[in-house]
């Protein structure tokens, strides 16, 4: 997804790519030409991009859901020479956050957890106002945290064997629970076991949806229930941790994921982490204010601000 947006951060044009999986190459070419449509005459003088992964200066160095990025790629410097200005690249969830607290939901609190929870489970962080940019581009990755079992790989027992994996190489994580690609692995292993869901027999062969999940959920599937209310348990224990370590003042739950599944199931996690919070005040829970577009509107506005400051 590219938009361009004027000064004031309205979107004025949006064009959409679905991200190839040929790898860096194709990937970068698909920027470029996304930029060429939305500014043919070459009078945005800037560009932000938000990418799945850990990103530090200009370098997406890990991006476990990006196809054929296997080994860091430098993109902003390579992207600056072709497109011919400012480029500035950081993670999506990051930039998302970003406008959330510049136009959305997230405007003028202090501490803000972003659970962006689609595919897999992304987050960003902003702490004193401030989006948290850590040297090493991890920050806010709360998919990544432990809810079960610490997070051990198999070698430490095997108990762990049975703590659901992470497309990581982890075990525990949050995404592992949380995340759509997770959450059908996990149905499909129910259907198996002699469970019958709703989720596969609407699905059958082909990818299980968000749509999918919302059906089966409404017409009262067992498995869809259980493993959302799961995901819902995880998602807040994950933030009842952050909450604990940081004293959040809200998080935003944003993805396109938990965004269809809607306030609901987002009302399950606010309520299941408050029930958690046995010391200090459990933080404001609320979905996002912009969608689909947060992380695109994000790096338009992220590239205005940091070039701004230069
Ligand atoms: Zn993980």
């Amino acid at each position: 997804m590219g938009v361009r947006v004027d000064q004031a951060g309205k979107v004025t044009g949006r064009s959409l790519a679905k991200t190839s999986k040929d790898g860096p190459e194709a990937v970068l070419g698909q920027i470029e030409r996304l930029v060429e449509k939305l500014d043919p005459d070459t009078t945005a003088d800037r560009v932000g991009i938000g990418a799945p992964g850990t990103i530090s200066e200009g370098t997406v160095d890990l991006a476990v859901n990006l196809a054929g990025w296997d080994r860091p790629v430098q993109v902003a410097e390579r992207l600056q020479e072709t497109l011919q200005r400012p480029v500035v690249i950081d993670n999506d969830v990051n930039m998302a956050l970003y406008a959330e607290t510049v136009l959305g939901s997230a405007q003028e609190v202090s501490n803000v957890l972003g659970v962006w929870v689609g595919t897999g489970v992304g987050g960003a962080l902003v702490l004193d106002g401030n989006l948290r940019r850590s040297t090493r581009g991890l920050a806010g990755e709360i998919g990544h945290v432990a809810v079960v079992g610490g997070g051990n790989r198999p070698h430490l027992g095997a108990a762990a064997v049975t703590v659901a994996a992470c497309s990581c190489g982890g075990r525990g994580h949050l995404e592992a629970y949380a995340g759509r690609a997770a959450l059908e692995r996990l149905a499909r292993a129910e259907h198996s076991s002699g469970r019958p869901t709703q989720l596969v027999e609407l699905a059958a062969s082909s990818r299980m949806t968000s749509t999918i999940w919302v059906e089966a959920w409404a017409n009262g599937d067992a498995v869809a229930t259980e493993l959302l209310q799961q995901a819902a348990r995880a998602t807040a224990t994950a933030i009842t941790a952050a909450t604990t370590l940081i004293d959040l003042d809200a998080v935003v739950i944003g993805g396109g994921f938990a965004s269809r599944l809607g306030s609901p199931w987002r009302r399950m996690v606010a309520e299941i982490h408050a029930s958690q919070m046995t010391i200090g005040a459990p933080a404001t829970i609320t979905g996002s204010g912009i969608g689909d577009n947060a992380a695109a509107i994000g790096a338009a506005l992220s590239a205005r601000a940091l070039f701004d400051e230069r």
